[in-house]
């Protein structure tokens, strides 16, 4: 594929910021990507979000034998993919927008795979989650410090809601750390690519998720503060210590057994 600085030219268009735009350039991280992505599982239909410049979807249309389906938000960019990918059908616009009822008739397994627009990063994966039950897999790269936030552990400073709300909903599996010379433009940090695959339904989500968020509201005050500005009914300090934890402790401490737990004793 020409380089992204050429066909840019030829189109007469820049990188836009304001569309996270940093375009692969490296044929080995292209191919890993697809590569990992087609062998994480079976589905029905293969959905690339942000196509850009084509740099993993040459790839897909070469390897991937389901049907393809590309969603992409910038108009010049979409005229391009349309007349290099005659036979691939594009949707131009919002994939966040997207109303999915159109595409899920025939109930589906789809399979996703995203260079994300990263400033778009939490969106995208909750609407993932919402969509899940459609979805067999999907692989989204992210800027390296997001990708730490949803793979930490108890007790680190990148652990928070969103750490538990992925494992509610999802594994991950950490595929590797892209440097940012892999793009045009370089991004200033390293992205990193996860691959996702939706876990079952968690009985308790519906409890769990605002508990778990009010718990994380004010990072730096103890989670039972927090929790009694949303659930002023409950004893906290009580509930946790009857889980053996210290009532003062911070919600950073507390692992996704450790809310169950508390779920359970609240009831
Ligand atoms: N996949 C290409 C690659 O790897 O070279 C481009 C990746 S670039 C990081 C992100 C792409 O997402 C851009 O093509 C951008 O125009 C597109 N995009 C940004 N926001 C979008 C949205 N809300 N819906 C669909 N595409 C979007």
């Amino acid at each position: 594929m020409a380089h992204p600085r050429e066909i840019l030219k030829e189109l007469g268009a820049s990188p836009l910021k304001s569309l996270s735009q940093n375009f692969l350039t490296s044929p080995h991280w292209a191919t890993l990507l697809v590569d990992s992505f087609l062998s994480a599982g079976d589905f029905d239909e293969a959905w690339e979000i942000g196509p850009g410049l084509g740099a993993l979807t040459e790839i897909l249309v070469q390897k991937c034998k389901k049907p393809i389906r590309l969603f992409e938000f910038d108009k010049k960019l979409s005229e391009y993919l349309k007349n290099r990918f005659l036979h691939i059908p594009l949707y131009s616009g919002d994939f966040l927008e997207l109303d999915w009822s159109g595409f899920i008739e025939a109930n589906p397994k789809i399979a996703i795979l995203s260079n994300l627009p990263y400033h778009l990063s939490s969106p995208f994966l909750f609407k993932m989650a919402e969509h899940k039950a459609h979805v067999s897999h999907f692989l989204f790269t992210f800027q390296k410090e997001f990708a730490e936030r949803l793979t930490a552990h108890p007790g680190s400073k990148d652990y928070g809601a969103l750490t538990l709300l992925m494992e509610i909903h999802f594994n991950l599996r950490n595929l590797g750390t892209i440097p940012p010379g892999a793009f045009y433009p370089a991004p200033s940090v390293a992205s990193q690519a996860i691959l996702f695959t939706p876990k079952p339904p968690h009985p308790e989500a519906s409890r769990l998720i605002p508990i778990i968020k009010a718990a994380f509201a004010h990072r730096r005050k103890k989670m039972s503060s927090n929790l009694k500005e949303v659930f002023p009914e409950t004893n906290w300090e009580k509930a946790l210590n009857q889980l053996g934890l210290d009532p003062l402790v911070r919600a950073e401490k507390l692992s996704l057994t450790d809310f169950v737990n508390l779920l359970n004793i609240i009831k």
